[in-house]
């Protein structure tokens, strides 16, 4: 056996160390630290290099895995990053917030009988080496093809679809409604889990490549997607996201201290209401924070309350932790974070005080029934089980809609009755011509990775329509 394969049997998982968790509430800095070279090299030897490898299958924007472990293997950490961006301009990104334990790790040879190569760590470590180094090169672009696309919306599905035109030669115009770009992993995924730098820094190499970015431009205000056909556009990608959050509808939800997921986030993120008065926006940190909801998004918001909030952060979910779609790392490094959890309840109405502020909450006990056709246990409310809280904040985290404005300014687009965005599965194309979409305004809250796939898919098609490749 050489020296390499004895290499690939016994080496166990390289773990990642992390900031101590008593540490890290009293700051916003990123949580885990990252490969070292000589672990990076170590994990990228388990690869067991399979002839046809099932890692791929499990990715959506089908990264060569083995190709880019061997590069790591052998040291070349910058030829490995250019290999992954051949698929995925985002690998900074996806390395952290990917559910690789889901997709590509998931279908891992080697997690047959022993941990999987952990692909997420190394694809992070490899994009991070090459962008410190300030080795990040900017691949030849084709001569223009003569060809414009207008990409909506800046989030992992509009920027992955304006990264796969560009490399075909076409023309790429991003309309973005905020005042930045990056959508969620903006505004959304908090700064000691995804550095907005590190977004930053991946937006920039798409505008290296020549993509433009239009930012405060709110499409179906400042202009409908006909008018973008008629002004020149050859093509649109729609690719805006489910932003508008979804409320519990019960008494006292308009009470001062309740918030949607959403707007916390976003004024913690964007705004960094965590330096208020240094930045202007303000959030109200609570002594009893309760976040609703069991996705990354109520584990985001809970994390993000209790480096605001030092005395308790509760997350109440209507199921039990077997059921939490959040990801088991998150929720591991919430618990350590002291976080706290109620499981099997549910809110049924906010209280307030004289001044219209929230002081408690009432909550039902919940039991699960027997699991439906579709193998899920619905929650039930248990009668007469209600019994209140004292809160002060409370955080709504219990998904999001579609915003309206492109379906109700854009008429001819077909959508399903949750107001998505109906498309042909295999090209993204939706019922009107030459217009595209992808992501979550077409599956509704999704992930970083079926987004960037679905502007990946749309990208290939939109290059084939534009070209007349195929009919
Ligand atoms: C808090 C939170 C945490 C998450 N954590 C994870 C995670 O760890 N891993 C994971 O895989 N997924 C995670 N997700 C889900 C993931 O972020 C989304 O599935 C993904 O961002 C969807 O990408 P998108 O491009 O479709 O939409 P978005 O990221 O929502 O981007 C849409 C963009 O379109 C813009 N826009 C909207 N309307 C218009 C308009 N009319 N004109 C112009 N621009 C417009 C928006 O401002 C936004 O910038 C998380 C989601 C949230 C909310």
């Amino acid at each position: 056996m050489t020296e390499r394969k004895r290499g690939r049997e016994n080496v166990s998982r390289q773990t990642m160390s992390e900031q101590d968790p008593l540490e890290r509430i009293a700051n916003f800095y990123e949580v885990p630290y990252g490969y070292s070279e000589d672990q990076a090299v170590r994990e990228a030897m388990r690869c067991f290099q399979c002839k046809e490898p099932k890692c791929m299958t499990g990715c959506p924007v089908k990264v060569n895995i083995p190709w880019f472990t061997r590069l790591i293997a052998e040291g070349k950490f910058v030829d490995a990053a250019k290999k992954i961006k051949e698929s995925n301009p985002l690998p900074a990104v996806c390395g952290r917030v990917c559910r690789q334990e889901d997709q590509c790790e998931k279908f891992c040879l080697r997690g047959k009988k022993a941990q999987p190569v952990s692909i997420g760590a190394l694809e992070r470590f490899v994009a991070d080496y090459e962008r410190e180094g300030g080795d990040v090169s900017i691949p030849d672009i084709p001569k223009w093809t003569g060809k414009k696309v207008a990409v909506i919306g800046s989030g992992p599905a509009g920027l992955a679809a304006a990264g796969d035109l560009i490399r075909r030669g076409h023309k790429v115009t991003i309309f973005e409604a905020l005042h930045v770009s990056g959508g969620v992993l903006m505004y959304g995924i908090p700064e000691f889990r995804l550095p907005k730098k590190i977004v930053e820094a991946e937006i920039d190499y798409l505008k290296r490549m020549g993509v433009e970015i239009v930012l405060n431009a709110v499409i179906g205000k400042i202009n409908t997607v006909d008018e973008l056909l008629s002004d020149g556009y050859d093509a649109v990608f729609i690719g805006t996201g489910a932003g508008l959050p979804i409320f519990l509808n019960i008494p006292g939800e308009n009470l001062v201290g309740v918030y949607s997921a959403n707007e916390y986030l976003t004024r913690v993120n964007l705004m960094r209401a965590y330096r208020f008065p240094e930045y202007d926006t303000p959030v109200l940190r609570g002594r009893k924070v309760v976040v609703v909801g069991g996705g990354n998004t109520a584990m985001d918001s809970a994390r993000t309350a209790r480096r605001l909030c030092p005395e308790e952060v509760t997350v109440v979910y209507r199921r039990s932790v077997d059921e939490m779609p959040a990801r088991a790392e998150e929720v591991r490094h919430g618990r350590e974070e002291g976080v706290q959890f109620l499981f099997l309840a549910a809110p049924t109405r906010f209280i307030g005080d004289r001044e219209g502020r929230l002081k408690a909450m009432e909550f039902v006990r919940m039991e699960l029934s027997e699991p439906d056709e579709t193998g899920r246990r619905r929650p039930l409310p248990i009668t007469g089980s209600e019994f209140q809280r004292d809160v002060d904040v409370a955080i709504i985290a219990i998904g999001n809609d579609v915003n309206p404005l492109i379906r109700e300014t854009t008429t001819d687009i077909q959508t399903n009755r949750y107001a998505n965005i109906m498309v042909e599965p295999d090209t993204a194309m939706t019922s009107k011509k030459g217009v595209y979409a992808g992501g979550d305004i077409v599956r509704g809250g999704s992930t970083v990775i079926l987004a960037m796939g679905d502007g990946r898919k749309a990208g290939k098609a939109i290059h084939e329509y534009l070209t007349g490749e195929k009919k």
